[in-house]
């Protein structure tokens, strides 16, 4: 008796879970977005506390879906334009390194292409790159003041060479180091 109901019970979540798809996952999304700060640091802290695991579960899945990750990699490599892989994969080191990113990959995409000069010394940035190396032109995101929250008004579309000089300072330290740079005598170096 007691197993009939319990199959018919999952019979009946399912067929509700199928019927209500769009209603649960809306409802997901909504909860996502009122509790993102929470559960970002949750996920941040579980990763944290379950590292050796964690890695040794996408190893074994990695190993047992090789084949499969390869072709779906390489069909989205090849399938979405340069700048919506770079945002995306922007958004999602952010992300994994805890930070909360309140724009979407859209956005980023909008905001960069607006910003098609680096922010601090205007040269014109690559969004085409085509190997792994970095390039002083690649297209990069920096936290103005290394916050964890990331919004529209703290952060810079800068290229890779100026994000490495700017490093980890604040812009009022990176500020601070350009003036201190600027007084020293260096005239030796200047061009005629
Ligand atoms: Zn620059």
């Amino acid at each position: 008796m007691g197993r009939i109901n319990k199959e018919k019970k999952r019979e009946y979540d399912k067929e509700y879970r199928l019927k209500n798809k769009e209603k649960i996952k809306e409802g997901g999304k909504q909860y996502y977005l009122k509790n993102k700060e929470r559960i970002t640091i949750r996920v941040a802290k579980w990763q944290e506390e379950n590292k050796e695991a964690r890695k040794e579960y996408l190893r074994q899945y990695y190993l047992i879906n090789k084949e499969i990750i390869k072709k779906a990699a390489n069909k989205n490599r090849l399938a979405r334009p340069v700048i919506d892989r770079w945002a995306a994969q922007t958004i999602r080191t952010h992300r994994t390194s805890g930070c909360v990113v309140n724009f979407s990959k859209e956005r980023l995409i909008e905001i960069a292409i607006k910003n098609d000069c680096c922010q601090l010394c205007g040269i014109k940035l690559n969004f085409f790159k085509s190997d792994h190396s970095h390039h002083v032109d690649d297209v990069t995101l920096d936290r103005m003041n290394n916050e964890k929250i990331l919004n529209e008004n703290n952060v810079l579309i800068l290229c890779w060479l100026c994000n490495m000089t700017k490093g980890i300072r604040t812009m009022e330290q990176f500020y601070n180091y350009c003036k201190m740079i600027a007084k020293k005598d260096f005239s030796v170096y200047e061009k005629s």
